[in-house]
């Protein structure tokens, strides 16, 4: 396919196509006024950067939600700059990548110190390069490009996942991903030069990944680039991409204890920094060793760690949770403590805390379902 000779076309017919059927309605991507914006006109880079970094692995359906509750906490750069930490893990609690929470709070930082804190609320003021955005902790090259196409309607090109797959199948490429990533940045480079609005070029690129040309099922038979697909033509798009090989992943059994004191309040312990999920809380536990039962581990992780002993109650659940790249397996028992003053020694904090306020720390995602489950079985017993 000669790049150059097709640009034009493609140009032409996914901005028709994206007038018709594209995604205009998200709310990070309206005006002032709650419309669609004109062409060349700027939007909020703030609300553009915060979506674009929660949908960073996650779809647009789930983040909807938590970007309304956060500029509604954070509405813009200073408040978010100014925030306590742990506020911002609790408005980003269920989202999972925490880092992206932390991350988006240091950026703050950081952009406060290049813009200023008044000239933060006027949009003209924000970074327009992608070296700039570059810099921040967390943002890579398409989400650069997709928050100054977006904010500024400037042609900067964007290689997400649904980018990556129409521009392959466009082409048939034989190749991964990962061989090819240069010839797709330069494709979605030359797409993107000249067009009239890059906001919406990008925009009704990944609307189209994401309503049309899909994984599984590309919907190639009401797709307005069928003329240019090379996939479509001449082979089946869905063996485009070329698949790597699968990963096989690990399974891991957690043992975790819920342990309560005298007082009927709960242990809870801080992540410590350094780790993933740092500053994050959770309830103590860890690894089964081989040849160890579940409840070895828990009073096993529980005196290591926090240097207490504790009686081993019954299974409250157990339940399977995936990581990018790991599975974990837990397994949660009700404990009570027995003895030992509680010690952070591989936390960076301890809190003995009542059930009903544990929804005021942030959790991961998996210790979130424990809490729901604890909830459940707490109202169960109190009838
Ligand atoms: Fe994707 Fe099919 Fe459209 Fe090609 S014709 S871009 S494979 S949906």
């Amino acid at each position: 396919m000669n790049l150059n000779d097709s640009k034009k076309d493609i140009q032409h017919i996914l901005l028709e196509w994206f007038s018709d059927n594209g995604r205009n309605w998200i709310p990070w991507k309206l005006n002032r006024d709650g419309f669609p914006p004109a062409v060349g006109e700027c939007i909020s880079p703030y609300q553009i950067w915060i979506a674009e970094v929660m949908l960073q692995q996650t779809q647009l359906k789930v983040v909807i939600p938590y970007w309304e509750k956060w500029m509604k906490t954070f509405p813009d750069l200073c408040e978010l700059e100014e925030a306590d930490e742990q506020e911002v893990l609790l408005q980003w609690q269920g989202l999972g990548y925490y880092s992206r929470a932390k991350r988006l709070h240091q950026s703050s930082k950081l952009l406060i110190k290049l813009i200023g804190k008044e000239k933060s609320q006027y949009s003209s003021s924000w970074p327009i390069e992608i070296d700039q955005w570059i810099s921040l902790p967390g943002i890579g090259r398409s989400t650069a490009g997709s928050i100054i196409s977006s904010a500024f309607d400037l042609p900067t090109p964007i290689l997400d996942g649904n980018v990556k797959r129409i521009l392959t199948r466009l082409i048939a490429s034989n190749r991964t991903y990962r061989q090819n990533t240069e010839k797709l940045w330069a494709f979605s480079t030359v797409l993107i030069h000249s067009v009239d609005s890059p906001r919406n070029f990008n925009q009704a690129l990944m609307d189209l990944g994401a309503m049309v040309c899909t994984n599984q099922k590309p919907k190639c038979s009401i797709c307005p680039l069928q003329n240019c697909c090379l996939a479509y033509i001449k082979y089946d798009p869905v063996d485009f991409p070329k698949k790597s090989m699968k990963k096989i992943i690990p399974i891991q059994q957690i043992g975790i204890g819920l342990v309560f004191n005298k007082e009927r309040k709960l242990l809870i312990d801080q992540r410590l920094e350094s780790s993933s999920m740092g500053g994050m809380w959770e309830f103590p536990g860890g690894k089964k060793e081989p040849q160890e039962s579940i409840e070895q581990t828990i009073e096993r992780e529980i005196r290591e760690e926090i240097g207490i002993d504790i009686i081993i109650g019954e299974k409250l659940l157990s339940f399977e949770h995936m990581y990018s790249h790991k599975k974990l397996h837990f397994i949660v028992h009700l404990c009570e403590w027995k003895s030992g003053k509680p010690k952070p020694l591989a936390s960076q904090k301890l809190c003995w805390v009542s059930p009903d306020r544990l929804y005021d720390y942030p959790f991961p995602a998996a210790n979130t379902r424990i809490i729901n489950e604890l909830h459940k079985f707490l109202r169960f017993e109190d009838k």
